[in-house]
């Protein structure tokens, strides 16, 4: 797939626009345009990776500021203490809709386990 045809790299170049709550030179998070909770965002490298099965040991540095990423937006939207969700879906029966890989960062109420 070419970035062009992918949502996530448009909306990292800007031709799809987003709700940004971060941005640094590795990842960006928006908003989720059909939010699952109270806070939803979607924390996403500037780079194209279809999936987490196509990641690693080389993405350790892209993980750990995607994870770091999260946990600031997590405090600037005031549900870090609580207590969060982080999600990645891979592939069909994970639930993935968008092969550009990602977390979901979900909060401002409390979760079930296991999932659904
Ligand atoms: P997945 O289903 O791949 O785990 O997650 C994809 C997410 O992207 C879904 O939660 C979906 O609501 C969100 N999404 C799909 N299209 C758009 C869009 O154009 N803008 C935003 N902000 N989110 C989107
Ligand atoms: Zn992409």
């Amino acid at each position: 797939m070419s970035d062009g045809d992918c949502l996530f790299c448009r909306i990292v170049a800007g031709t799809i626009p987003s709700r940004r709550a971060y941005e640094d030179e590795l990842v960006i998070a928006f908003h989720d345009v059909a939010p699952r909770a109270p806070t939803h965002v979607l924390i996403v490298p500037r780079h194209h990776i279809a999936s987490a099965l196509e990641l690693g040991d080389a993405d350790g540095p892209l993980l750990g500021r995607m994870f770091a990423a999260a946990a600031e937006v997590a405090r600037s939207q005031g549900i870090a203490e609580q207590g969060y969700r982080l999600v990645s879906n891979v592939g069909r029966w994970g639930g993935q809709t968008v092969d550009h890989v990602h977390l979901h960062l979900l909060g401002g109420r409390p979760f079930e386990w296991p999932p659904g």
